[in-house]
């Protein structure tokens, strides 16, 4: 079973992603941080290839990186041969996104980054500053309203 894990700080979107990607309102959505609690894996399928995919939610829940969490989210990416790291260009690059960054750059598995809320083509120049985290081209989606994500899911099949 081929796994991929979506990662990223509180309120980018990763649950409003996996619930896309899934096809089913598996995973809580909320507009406040820290509501899913543990991760979520559902299953999906892309040109038939059969993905487990994992929302980690909770497990980054902004300033607490005590070892115990982070040692959970590793565990919880165990054996996948993507990340998808999600962010959101809108409001800019935060701490937050930089340790999570720092934080993947050290699993040393192949990142994809990708730019939520990238709702419609003006919203598009909000995504060069993502080239400076170091996981190469930024690719606009929009989980909310279905923008991007075959070419998402095309990039994440390039590594298995
Ligand atoms: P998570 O904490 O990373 O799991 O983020 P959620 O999936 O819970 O989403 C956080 C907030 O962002 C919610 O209010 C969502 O409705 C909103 N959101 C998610 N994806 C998009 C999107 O593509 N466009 C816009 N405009 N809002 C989004
Ligand atoms: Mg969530």
């Amino acid at each position: 079973m081929q796994k991929v894990a979506i990662v990223g700080r509180p309120n980018v979107g990763k649950s409003s992603l996996f619930n896309r990607l899934i096809g089913r309102r598996e995973a809580v959505v909320a507009d406040f941080p820290g509501v899913t609690r543990d991760a979520k894996e559902g299953l999906m399928l892309y040109h038939n290839h059969r993905i487990s995919l994992i929302d980690t939610g909770g497990l980054w829940s902004g300033d607490e990186w005590e070892e115990a969490i982070r040692q959970k989210a590793e565990w919880a990416m165990e054996g996948a041969q993507a990340i998808i790291f999600v962010l959101d260009p809108r409001e800019g690059l935060s701490a937050a996104d930089y340790e999570v960054a720092d934080w993947l750059r050290r699993l040393n598995k192949p990142v994809i980054i990708a730019a939520n809320k990238i709702d419609s083509p003006k919203h598009e120049p909000y995504m060069a500053e993502l080239w400076g985290l170091g996981f190469g081209e930024p690719l606009p989606i929009s989980a909310e309203h279905a923008r991007g994500l075959d070419d998402l899911m095309d990039r994440v099949l390039t590594h298995m």
